[in-house]
């Protein structure tokens, strides 16, 4: 037993489909503008630029279900509904041939973004961390592991506000695959077990507000429900 001079935060961690074992989180990477569809609505071009991250703390990841808090200081909080790499192996300066083997499992998150903080953000030079790492900005479904939905390439990948469509797309679309994005990631830090990647949205993120019951899903894949809760 360590001793630690305070206690020792918990471990944080992600249900796994049909087990009562959890998936330990240890970093959140998450990959921007992956899709041309939302790489255009952003107003960038979608031509294929390396591909860029940010991170979120781990303890910002939380179930995707039951009721996700409206967080403060925004007025205008984006949806972005993304596929989630869980790695069960570590690795640096991966090839992508080689990127596949150490996903342990994959699921549907979403990456919630004070949009008004990341426009200023952008405009000011300044870094995105509180536009996308606040707490409960990476809720995330049950992971399911490879050995039942294998590594998916393709299927719609979609978001539903109150019963409307509001985004859909498909993996297929991805600008960089899950495995050029671990390929490259892992040149610039040195993968491990428990990284999540939440791997980039299709187009039609737009505001959230508070009661907002939010659904999405990858077919093939998995799904959530969850309800905004109140600012
Ligand atoms: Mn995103």
């Amino acid at each position: 037993m360590s001793d630690f001079v305070i206690t020792a935060p918990a471990v944080p961690s992600v249900a796994v489909a049909g087990s009562n074992a959890r998936f330990p989180v240890r970093r959140v990477f998450c990959v921007g503008r992956n899709y041309a569809s939302h790489a255009r609505e952003m107003g960038s071009d979608p031509n294929r630029e390396p591909p860029f991250f940010f991170t979120k703390p781990a303890d910002a990841v939380v179930p995707a279900s039951a009721t996700v808090p409206y967080p403060t200081e925004t007025t205008d909080l984006h949806h972005e509904v993304e596929l989630v790499v869980a790695l069960g192996v570590g690795g640096a300066n991966v090839s992508p041939d080689e990127a596949l083997k150490m996903v342990w499992g994959y699921g549907v998150g979403l990456d919630l973004t004070r949009r008004d903080l990341q426009s200023a953000a952008k405009d000011t030079g300044r870094p995105w961390d509180m536009a996308k790492g606040f707490d409960a900005s990476a809720p995330c479904s049950e992971l399911h592991p490879v050995g039942q939905v294998g590594y998916p390439a393709k299927g719609r990948i979609w978001l539903e506000v109150n019963g409307e469509l509001r985004q859909q797309g498909d993996l297929g679309e991805m600008i960089w695959p899950v495995a050029d994005v671990i390929s490259y990631l892992s040149r610039f830090v040195k993968l491990a077990p428990g990284d999540l990647i939440y791997s980039g949205t299709p187009s039609g993120v737009a505001a959230l507000v508070p009661g907002d019951r939010v659904r999405g899903g990858v077919d093939g894949v998995g799904s959530f429900e969850l309800e905004i809760g109140e600012q």
